[in-house]
């Protein structure tokens, strides 16, 4: 293990104990989009030991512009991004436990994830779950690194329960829910660049070098070479819902939780059923063949081809159906095949 991790341990802010810190840690990363890719990969090659990242989607063409783990295979079999990402990770270093999971980020499966993880990551790209996510680690005292990127502009911020504000608290001071849903494109630097505090973070988090960690926002515009740090210090609100003496943690109400969301900046609406239960994608696969629909799949999903739109079926019975936003019709095309 020294040869492997010898740099990393002779940096002094790491050395031996810190990188025996770093590989008895685990690391809960949601989303496996560009942060995701790249924070998993980073983590992956310093050590750590175990990593646990969820994603809800599939590789498509799009991504292979900035999502470092996947290939033009990938996209070629339609792979969810999380089992593309654990085949990946395993490769790059296999004394790291990696656990993948095809689905979306709830509240309940969050609170569920949060037990035995030391450091969270947000590698989101929707408001909704960074915002169960902020509930979930000031219910389990659980320290994590907010991140966003769009265009060329990126911030992060270190969240430490009871000692910095939270992400709730944040929203009083900072415009945040612009960042979300954009559809303006990304260069790949600006994800980079997230990636890079994110990471350094979450490696100060994990060796225990809580001196280290950054207390201020970040924020920097790469093609307008503008590089901000706010104090946030005084940010932290008492009457805080999600932080202060009377919460309630909002974020975390199972019976709040939409069913049906527009997917950010897509033509893509996702569906997700009421009752969980696995479905036999095979044999969906030949019921709707036989009703004339072209079908294709892989162990994970299935893609149905339909007049205008396409839909993608998973094994929890979660959709994806791509080429409208109109919530009313995609579950009307959801009832039409699933029932
Ligand atoms: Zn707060």
């Amino acid at each position: 293990m020294n040869e492997r991790y010898s740099r990393q341990i002779l940096f002094p802010g790491i050395g031996k104990e810190g990188q025996a810190k770093i590989s008895s840690k685990h690391v809960l990363i949601i989303g496996a989009g560009a942060l995701g890719s790249g924070s998993s990969e980073i983590l992956a090659r310093a050590g750590v030991g175990k990593i646990t990242i969820i994603d809800r989607d599939y590789v498509e063409a799009s991504n292979l512009q900035r999502q470092q783990l996947y290939t033009e295979e990938d996209v070629v079999e339609k792979l969810p991004k999380a089992a593309a990402a654990e085949k990946r990770l395993r490769a790059i270093n296999s004394d790291v436990e990696v656990r993948a999971i095809i689905g979306d980020a709830t509240p309940e499966l969050l609170e569920e994830l949060a037990a035995g993880v030391d450091v969270m990551i947000d590698a989101t790209d929707n408001f909704e779950t960074r915002m169960a996510m902020n509930d979930v680690a000031q219910k389990y005292n659980l320290p994590w690194i907010y991140g966003a990127c769009v265009g060329s502009f990126g911030m992060t911020f270190s969240i430490i329960p009871g000692k910095t504000p939270c992400l709730n608290c944040l929203l009083r001071a900072i415009p945040l829910q612009g960042m979300t849903c954009d559809t303006g494109g990304i260069i790949s630097p600006t994800v980079q660049m997230v990636i890079a505090h994110q990471t350094a973070e979450a490696l100060k988090m994990l060796a225990e070098d809580w001196e280290a960690v950054r207390t201020s926002f970040v924020s920097f515009d790469l093609w307008r070479n503008q590089y901000t740090s706010l104090k946030m210090s005084k940010a932290k609100f008492a009457g805080c819902l999600s932080c202060g003496e009377e919460r309630t943690y909002p974020y975390l109400d199972h019976e709040n939780m939409t069913k049906t969301t527009v997917l950010c900046g897509r033509d893509t609406v996702q569906i997700r059923p009421s009752a969980a239960g696995k479905i036999s994608l095979e044999r969906l696969a030949g019921q709707l063949s036989s009703l004339g629909y072209a079908v294709k799949g892989n162990p994970y999903l299935l893609s149905v081809e339909m007049e205008a739109e396409r839909m993608v079926i998973f094994q929890d019975g979660r959709a994806l159906i791509h080429g409208t936003k109109d919530l009313t019709h995609a579950k009307s095309i959801y009832q039409r095949i699933l029932g």
